[in-house]
Order: structure tokens, then C-alpha cells, then sequence
């Protein structure tokens, strides 16, 4: 037993004792539960049958009533933004708090990614089976675990604290995170009031490992645009004038190769860079899982998790250029690129954006013509590690694991919290998870880890029992 387990051994005990008999006795029937939720299909994007994800928003709004502890549940859907077209349809459940306890609001989404090939799939992906410790099945991880431990943490504390639950509870489970949550900041805005929360539970991330839980305390945020370079009003024979006239595509490798260091790193001024600490990740895990060929080298400097969590990148995924095929002996008059940047936390999305944009114009070769177009922004997020929820959801974690919890950034992003935030500025967002490195969430062969499940599940539990105790400000 760790040090930490004895200290909170003392003081909430009983309460914590009935919650670890009831989530271990709960479990098969959870897991079942979350079963019956991965043979939904609820796959959100438009080219998919809509009629799956209302009925995965029916069974889910059927597992809040059947709690027993909500005052409403109600299916409800938000216009999407700038459209009168209704978004995918969410679980809103609410019950007050009572006797000046603290309001907990439990986000997890039950809209899915498509399964892809079907042949890539080792069992059918809307089949959930168990091999060995996990749970296979679209959804099994990414987020219906998310959902089943938002209701399995409910189901064992009203088990062990009876009708002494004084706790508010919001339950959020949206239907379209998978499809870019079009609709979230218009639902945030139609139920402020239901959705109002002391702390945020996001249970839609990642664990370190099988073995050592993590709260997500860092998400880069994103700067997307499409560059457009010009030299020339129209295109010309390259024998003709090659060597005098500079062609657009000599402008834009030009001006694209200045956003990089020798190393790699990034070359922007007014890019920021976090410092946070990072665990240990060597470069042999790094080659392994990204797939680095032999003799190619990892590029940036510092830890390589700094460089992934902490410090910006940019990549250029798309071009628009005559294919190999179709070349000819032509200088292009202009050239397309998409760039896709990757923001550290910290860093507001807008001013990132200005960033790169006034290197590139300082940059443009030749005097060649640049424009800027097709933005899509997302601001990062960073959590103030010294916040009150902070502190006992980690230690929530060290007594349902049994190992401390890691504070682990993420590379990419969650757009949606950056919404929350501006919503809730002074709720605490603990971004929690059900995922371990295994999950492949979004890939063929998606699975749980039903360990992690049942700690991560006695995690949330855990800590709604301590709020529960708990007055609203202490
Ligand atoms: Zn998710």
C-alpha cells in the first residue's frame, strides 16, 4: 500500500470502501452495459445513417434514468454554428446539489468514428468481443468506456452513499465529437444553466499505460490555412524563359524550406514554446511507433516529448501542383500549399497565426505575390495544475491505481475544450481518460483495457465520493 492510500484511508474510509466494493461488484454488468452501447453504430459523420446515433442517444439517456439520481434527462440538439440545421442529438442529465455541495459536470461523447475497412478488422467492429484483457469494437474505448464511466462511477456511489448523495451532477454525452462537435458551443450556450459546474470531468483522453494512470494537463492547439504563392500572370515555356523567371513552385520551396531550423525545429519567431516537465520516452520507442525508417533521423531538440507536447511544429499536407504525371516543361505561374501548425500551450491561436503569416511575408523570395486563406483555428489548453479539483482527482487516481498519476501532454487537440473554457471560466476542466497507448482509437481493432477501465472507473468514483462530502468553496 503507497503512502497515499493510508492518508485518505483515514479520513472518507467507509465511503471509500463501499465505492471499491461496488464498482468491483458492478463491473460485469457495467462492462455489458458498454457492450450493448458498441452494437449501436453511432457513427456521426453525414454520410452515415443519423437514425443509429439517435437511437445510441436514446440508450444512453435510458442508462441516466436508470441511475435513479437525476431530476431530468433529456435528449436535446443545438443548431450548428452560423446554420438553422440541427447538430447530432446529446444526453443532458441534472440534479441539483444539495446541503452547499460543489456541481460536477461528466462530458463523454457516444457518437463514433467509421470502422473503416471491414477486412482490416481481426473481429467485426460492431461485435464486441473480449480477447484476453480488452474489450475489441468501435467505440469500446473511444468514448463509450467514457460514458459507461461516467454511469459506473454514479451507479457505485448511490450504492455507497445511499440517500446521503448530496453531490450535483451534470451529465453531458454529446453525438457529434467525432464529426467536429459543429453544434457543441451553440448547446453550451442554449444550457448554460444545466450545464453550469464547480469542476469538468472530460473523459475522452489517454492513460501513460496499463499501469499508471494520467490527467491531461496540456493540448497543443492548431493553425491550419492554405498559402498561396504567385510570380507570374500566366504560365510559360521553361526553355524559353527558365533561368530569367521565377516560377511559383522555386518561390514556395523557397519561401516553405526558412520555417525550419537545420534540425527541423521551427524557425518562426513569435512561436512559443512550454516548458513543462516530461516523462521519459526514448528515441527507440519514438522509431518503433512512428514507423522511422532506418538511417532517417528524428528532427527538433530537447526532450522528445518537449518537442511533441510542448514546443510548436508545422507540416505542409497538401499541395496543389501539376502531378508527375502531367508535368510539362511549364514554369507554374502559381502554387498551393496547405499548412497545418501545431501550437504550444499557452499560446492564444490568433497570435500564433500572425506569427507565421508575418515570417512568411517577410520571407516571400523574389517578391513573389502571397495570400492566405481557408483558416481553421484551435486555441491549446493548459490546465493551472494548482487548482483544488486538480489536486484530488490525482489523488483519486494514486488510490484507484495504486501508482502516482502522470501529467501528460497531447500533441494534438481536443477543439471543443477550448469552448468549455470560454464558457466556464471558472470551472476546473480535469481531462481525464479510459485509453492506454493500445487503444487505437479511430484505427481498425479499437479495444479496451478492461484493468484500465475498472481503475479509471474507481478513479471518477472515488473523487465524486469526496465531493460528495465535501462543501461547495472549500
Ligand atoms: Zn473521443
Amino acid at each position: 500500500m503507497t503512502e497515499t492510500q493510508e492518508n485518505s484511508s483515514s479520513s472518507l474510509s467507509g465511503t471509500d470502501a463501499a465505492i471499491r466494493q461496488a464498482v468491483r461488484d458492478r463491473l460485469p454488468s457495467t462492462i455489458a452495459d458498454l457492450s450493448q452501447l458498441v452494437r449501436l453504430p453511432s457513427v456521426s459523420w453525414n454520410s452515415f445513417d443519423p437514425e443509429n446515433v439517435v437511437k445510441s442517444a436514446e440508450a444512453v439517456a435510458e442508462l441516466a434514468r436508470g441511475t435513479g439520481i437525476f431530476d431530468t434527462v433529456e435528449i436535446k440538439r443545438a443548431a450548428i454554428e452560423d446554420t438553422e440545421t440541427l447538430g447530432r442529438p446529446a444526453v443532458l442529465a441534472k440534479r441539483a446539489a444539495k446541503n452547499g455541495r460543489p456541481t460536477i459536470l461528466l462530458y463523454a461523447h457516444h457518437d463514433v468514428q467509421p470502422p473503416g475497412n471491414a477486412a482490416d478488422w481481426d473481429t467485426p467492429p460492431f461485435e464486441p468481443t473480449v480477447k484476453g484483457d480488452r474489450l475489441y469494437g468501435r467505440g469500446a474505448a473511444d468514448d463509450k468506456a467514457g460514458v459507461m464511466a461516467h454511469i459506473g462511477a454514479i451507479r457505485a456511489l448511490t450504492d455507497a452513499v445511499g440517500a446521503d448523495l448530496d453531490l450535483g451532477i451534470a451529465l453531458f454525452v454529446e453525438g457529434e465529437e467525432e464529426s467536429g462537435s459543429l453544434s457543441f458551443s451553440n448547446f453550451l450556450v442554449d444550457n448554460r444553466e444545466a450545464l453550469q459546474a464547480d469542476t469538468i470531468v472530460v473523459a475522452d483522453s489517454n492513460n501513460w499505460d496499463t499501469e499508471t494512470p494520467a490527467l491531461t494537463v496540456g493540448l497543443r492547439g492548431n493553425v491550419k490555412f492554405t498559402l498561396t504563392v504567385s510570380t507570374l500572370a500566366h504560365a510559360s515555356h521553361s526553355g524559353m524563359f527558365g533561368g530569367a523567371v521565377p516560377d511559383s513552385m522555386l518561390a514556395t520551396i523557397r519561401l516553405l524550406s526558412t520555417l525550419w531550423n537545420e534540425d527541423g525545429s521551427v524557425a518562426v519567431d513569435g512561436l512559443t514554446t512550454y516548458d513543462g516537465e516530461t516523462p521519459d520516452y526514448d528515441e527507440e520507442q519514438l522509431r518503433q511507433e512512428a514507423g522511422i525508417l532506418e538511417g532517417v533521423t528524428p528532427i527538433g531538440r530537447g526532450s522528445i516529448l518537449s518537442r511533441i507536447w510542448g514546443q510548436p511544429s508545422i507540416t505542409v499536407t497538401g499541395i496543389d501542383a501539376p502531378s508527375t504525371d502531367a508535368a510539362s516543361n511549364t514554369l507554374a505561374p502559381t502554387t498551393s500549399v496547405v499548412l497545418s501548425i501545431r501550437i504550444a500551450p499557452g499560446q492564444n491561436a490568433e497570435d500564433a497565426l500572425q506569427a507565421v503569416e508575418a515570417h512568411l511575408r517577410a520571407h516571400a523570395p523574389f517578391g513573389a505575390h502571397i495570400s492566405l486563406a481557408k483558416f481553421e483555428l484551435g486555441n491549446p489548453f493548459l490546465v493551472d495544475t494548482s487548482g483544488e479539483s486538480v489536486r484530488a482527482a490525482k489523488q483519486a487516481m494514486a488510490d484507484a491505481w495504486g501508482v502516482e498519476p502522470v501529467e501528460l501532454g497531447i500533441g494534438g487537440s481536443i477543439p471543443f475544450i477550448a469552448d468549455l473554457v470560454r464558457e466556464f471560466p471558472n470551472a476546473e476542466i480535469l481531462v481525464t481518460g479510459v485509453e492506454d497507448p493500445d487503444s487505437r482509437a479511430h484505427s481498425p481493432n479499437e479495444s479496451l483495457h478492461l484493468g484500465v477501465f475498472e481503475k479509471s472507473l474507481l478513479a471518477e468514483a472515488l473523487l465524486l465520493g469526496r465531493m460528495n462530502a465535501q462543501t461547495s468553496g472549500e
